[in-house]
């Protein structure tokens, strides 16, 4: 791989500017005309390392899919990843133009840089690579898609309806932050998510709380009887069924939670958690990537304003999410919810789903964890964590259940990329690590077999 490495750092200068031309489009899901911009960019980026692509229809935006041929007898590997961004947010809280891609002490800035556009650009500049060196590849496919940032509506369908063509013994991408300690990361599976509106009715009205007071029903104090229902005050979630369906970790699992890198009181100090100075590091991630979640995310009615203003709000809602662990799915969770809410007298609450995403997780035996772990120790001259489940969610389900394909991820940018804030960005020599670690990650899957 010498020769690759070289290439690499030879055209350094030529692949960050090329990556600073798909930063500069604002490709976020809903602007449908830098969506058409940063597709068509990335099907001449990929026509032009030697894998022919199309811009497929999709329920939503186009899918960017690409093939070529490899090796014999290796797998047939499906690489994916988002061309959306999300948006840039409020402008005065960035140092410099979200998307003008600005270089300051030894980073890019830019929206969209991490999350997603180095990362899987990474891949196209090691397809480049390789090709240049004459190093063989598996046979490769990508999928790009422009709607993860607004949940990856169309992904699931889409794959299930071209089974063929994206058929693949194993699914690779590059997303997300390393771990904490900034080792190279390579994570085996997500949680889900589902993300849910109850709604508690008044009258439909805001009205007088002295002159109606006693006499309409006040919808926020049943909301709060409903909150206080679902979760005890140690923090159990007393919704009935909520964890039968969780399945602990493997032995092996948890001898790899204990050796995961953990700063306890570090993390501690940070995030002003002191209980998080005393925990095991197998009952830290244990919390994080095997148990699911009930999240108050924000509660909507009545006057929050500034000073006081004395009414009795006519309508609330509080919006939560359930980060779901693999075993659980969206509709028997949103089931439970329902069931729970009917038992406790509440049967006039409404619910309303904005969206679900299903957990994944692959074995930690699987047949092609090591070779990519190996390849991306060897690219980086780093040890990478190994991540059984992230916490948050990304849209493995859709490989593994549409494909029946187990998805391997690395995470490419530095941890303290500020995906989805302001001042996104990705250290230049992460970038062009990344291009190695893709390249090697290859050119180690040619030499496994199907
Ligand atoms: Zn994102």
């Amino acid at each position: 791989m010498d020769d690759v490495y070289r290439y690499i750092d030879e055209n350094a200068p030529r692949f960050l500017d090329e990556l600073k031309v798909l930063l500069r489009i604002p490709s976020v899901a809903t602007d449908s005309e830098a969506v058409g911009q940063a597709s068509r960019a990335l099907k001449d980026h990929l026509d032009a390392v030697g894998m022919p692509s199309d811009l497929m229809e999709s329920t939503g935006n186009p899918m960017v899919v690409g093939r070529k041929p490899g090796a014999d007898g290796a797998p047939r590997v499906l690489l994916y990843g988002h061309y959306d961004v999300m948006p840039a947010g409020k402008r005065e809280l960035w140092d410099s133009e979200p998307f003008e891609p600005t270089e300051r002490d030894g980073r890019i800035y830019c929206r969209g840089v991490g999350d997603n556009k180095a990362q899987h650009f990474a891949h196209i500049k090691a397809l480049e690579a390789l090709r240049a060196c004459g190093v063989e590849t598996p046979p490769l496919k990508i999928v790009l898609e422009g709607e993860e940032e607004t949940g990856s509506e169309s992904l699931p369908g889409f794959v299930k309806d071209h089974r063929e063509l994206l058929a693949a013994e194993l699914c690779y991408a590059a997303d997300g932050p390393r771990h904490e300690s900034n080792r190279p990361t390579v994570y085996l599976g997500c949680r889900g998510v589902l993300g849910l509106e109850l709604y508690v009715e008044g009258i439909g009205r805001d009205v007088h709380s002295g002159n109606r007071g006693n006499i309409v029903p006040n919808p926020a104090w049943k909301l709060v009887h409903v909150l206080a229902s679902m979760r005890d005050p140690k923090g159990r979630v007393t919704i009935e069924g909520f964890e039968d369906d969780v399945i602990p970790p493997t032995n092996a699992e948890r001898v790899l939670l204990s050796e995961l890198p953990y700063d306890g009181p570090g993390m501690a100090g940070d995030l002003g958690v002191p209980e998080l100075a005393g925990l095991a590091p197998a009952e830290y991630y244990e919390r994080l990537m095997f148990k699911p979640t009930l999240t108050i995310n924000g509660l909507v009615g009545g006057y929050t304003g500034e000073g006081g203003m004395t009414v009795i709000p006519g309508r609330c809602s509080v919006k939560m999410d359930i980060r779901m662990v693999v075993n659980q799915d969206p509709e028997r969770m949103t089931a439970l919810v329902r069931r729970h809410l009917d038992k406790h007298g509440f049967e006039d609450v409404k619910i309303e789903v904005h969206d679900a995403m299903k957990p994944s997780r692959t074995d930690l035996e699987n047949r092609y964890a090591d070779t990519i772990v190996r390849a991306v120790r060897e690219a980086s001259g780093e040890e990478p964590v190994v991540w059984p489940s992230l916490g948050g969610s990304i849209p493995q389900y859709a490989f593994v259940e549409g494909l029946g394909t187990p998805c391997i991820w690395s995470a490419y940018a530095n941890w303290d990329e500020a995906n989805h804030a302001p001042n996104e960005n990705v250290h230049i020599h992460l970038f062009l690590q990344a291009v190695k670690m893709s390249a090697n990650v290859f050119n180690h899957l040619r030499e496994a077999r199907a």
